[in-house]
C-alpha cells in the first residue's frame, strides 16, 4: 500500500513527456493496440491520411519554426514566408490570385464564411434570396437553415434520381434578390458530380449579379478544380480530404466579391478571417494539395478500376442491391449500396469485425438512426435508405483490397438478413 502510494506520489512529480526518448517509460509503459488480421481502410470521404511528405513539410513549423506570421521580428517573418509560399501554391492549383485565397479551420468554415459572408453584405443591398441543393454536406445546408430563421429567404433546390440538381428548376429559381447560388460540387455519401460549368453559365445568364459558391472538399482529388473554367465566385476546400491534416481549410473568394467575416478580432487574412493562421496545417495542406495534383490522372484511372470491379462484384454476388446515385457523374473513388432488408449501421459494425472500415450515410450523421437526407432526396424508399453503405477508395486501396471486401461482403449480408426484423 506505501509503495503504491509512493509510486503515485514519484508519478506526479515527473515532468510531462515531451518527446525524444521516453523518460516516463518506467512508470507508464506505452498502450499496445493491436488491430488483429486485416485492416481495409475504405471511407476516404470521411477522412484520408496525411502525406508523408505534407508531414515532413509541417514538422519545422510545430516545433523550432513557431513564429506568430503577423510579428515583425525574423522568427515572425519566416513564418509568414511559409504562409505566403502555400498561398502561392494553393493559388497556382486552383488558377486564382494568392490574395483571392483565405484559410481557414476546415470545409465547414469554408462554407460558413462563403454563406454568412455574402449573405450578410448582401442584407444590407436588400437582396435577401439564396439558393442550395437539398443534397449540400450539413457545414452548407445546416447554414443556409440557420439564415433562414434568421430572416433570409432560401430555397432547396431539388435534385433528380441520380442526384443531379434540376437545371430548369434552378433557372425558375433564380431571381432579381438572389444574392447567392451553392452547390457541392461531388457529393460526400453518393459522389454525385454536378455540371458546375454549366451550372455558373446559368447563373450569370439569369443574373450577373448573383454569386456562385461551390463546396469542392470531396472533388478536389478527382476532378478539375480550375476557378476560372468553372466560372465560380467561391470554393472551399478542406485539407483533411487531400490526403492533409485536420483543422485547416481554405476558401476561394473572387477579387471583388463582397464578404463579410464571420468572426471579429484582428486583420489576418486580408481582413476576411480573424485569428492567427494555422501554418503548420497551412503548410501541410498546400503540400498535399500539391501532391494530388501532380497523380490526379493516374490516381483516378486506377481507382476507378478498382471500384468498378467492386461495383461488379457486389451486384453478381448479391441479390437486392442498389447503387444509389449516377453511374457516369459519380467520383472515381465512390460506391454507395443499398441492401434490402439489412440495417446500415449493422453492416458498418459486422464489417469492421471482418477488418474492413466503411460508412453508412455520411459519417457526420451516423451517430443518429434516421436514413440519410441525400438518398431521401434522391426519392429512396425509407426501408431501403437503412440498408446503405458507403465505400469510398483511396491512395492505399489496393486489388487485394477489393477481393477481400467480395468474399466477406456477401456473407455478412446474407447473416444479417437471416436475422434482421426488416422486411
Ligand atoms: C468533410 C466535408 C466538409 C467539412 O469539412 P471539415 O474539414 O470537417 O470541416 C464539408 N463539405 C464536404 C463536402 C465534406 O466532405
Amino acid at each position: 500500500m506505501s509503495w503504491r502510494r509512493s509510486s503515485v506520489v514519484e508519478r506526479r512529480t515527473h515532468k510531462p513527456y515531451v518527446g525524444g526518448s521516453n523518460p516516463s517509460a518506467a512508470t507508464s509503459p506505452p498502450i499496445k493496440v493491436r488491430i488483429m488480421g486485416k485492416s481495409v481502410y475504405l471511407d476516404y470521404a470521411a477522412t484520408t491520411p496525411v502525406d508523408r511528405e505534407a508531414y515532413k513539410a509541417m514538422c519545422p513549423y510545430l516545433s523550432d519554426k513557431f513564429g506568430n506570421p503577423s510579428s515583425v521580428h525574423r522568427r515572425g517573418q519566416e513564418a509568414k514566408k511559409a504562409l505566403d509560399g502555400a498561398r502561392i501554391k494553393a493559388a497556382e492549383l486552383l488558377n486564382c490570385k494568392p490574395e483571392e485565397i483565405v484559410f481557414t479551420s476546415g470545409g465547414t468554415e469554408s462554407d460558413n464564411l462563403a454563406l454568412r459572408g455574402v449573405m450578410g453584405g448582401a442584407r444590407k443591398t436588400k437582396r435577401n434570396h439564396l439558393i442550395v441543393s437539398k443534397i449540400e454536406h450539413p457545414a452548407a445546408l445546416k447554414t443556409a437553415e440557420a439564415l433562414e430563421k434568421s430572416g433570409f429567404e432560401v430555397d432547396y433546390l431539388p435534385v433528380d434520381k441520380e442526384g443531379i440538381i434540376r437545371i430548369d428548376e434552378l433557372e425558375k429559381l433564380i431571381r432579381k434578390e438572389t444574392a447567392l447560388v451553392s452547390i457541392i460540387y461531388a457529393n460526400n455519401e453518393i459522389g454525385t458530380i454536378q455540371p458546375i460549368k454549366e451550372i455558373s453559365k446559368l447563373i450569370k445568364e439569369k443574373n450577373s449579379e448573383t454569386l456562385f459558391h461551390t463546396d469542392a472538399t470531396q472533388a478536389f482529388n478527382y476532378l478539375d478544380c480550375n476557378v476560372e473554367r468553372l466560372g465560380v465566385d467561391l470554393l472551399s476546400l478542406s485539407g483533411q480530404k487531400l490526403y492533409g491534416p485536420k483543422g485547416v481549410g481554405l476558401l476561394y473568394i473572387k477579387q471583388g466579391t463582397k464578404v463579410t467575416p464571420v468572426q471579429t478580432g484582428g486583420e489576418h487574412e486580408m481582413g476576411k478571417r480573424a485569428g492567427t493562421e494555422n501554418i503548420p496545417g497551412i503548410v501541410g495542406m498546400a503540400k498535399a494539395m500539391e501532391l494530388v495534383a501532380e497523380k490526379r490522372e493516374e490516381e483516378s484511372r486506377r481507382l476507378q478500376e478498382l471500384r468498378n470491379k467492386l461495383i461488379e462484384g457486389i451486384r453478381a454476388s448479391i441479390k437486392g442491391a442498389f447503387l444509389s446515385g449516377s453511374f457516369t457523374n459519380r467520383l472515381c473513388n465512390n460506391l454507395n449500396f443499398c441492401f434490402s432488408g439489412v440495417e446500415g449501421e449493422a453492416l458498418v459494425m459486422s464489417l469492421d469485425v471482418k477488418g474492413i472500415m466503411g460508412s453508412s450515410g455520411s459519417a457526420c450523421s451516423s451517430a443518429k438512426l434516421e436514413p440519410s437526407y441525400v438518398l431521401a432526396a434522391l426519392g429512396i424508399p425509407q426501408e431501403l435508405a437503412q440498408g446503405s453503405l458507403r465505400l469510398t477508395l483511396g491512395r492505399n486501396t489496393t486489388a487485394e483490397d477489393i477481393d477481400y471486401v467480395l468474399e466477406v461482403l456477401p456473407e455478412v449480408v446474407e447473416r444479417l438478413r437471416s436475422i434482421s426484423a426488416i422486411g
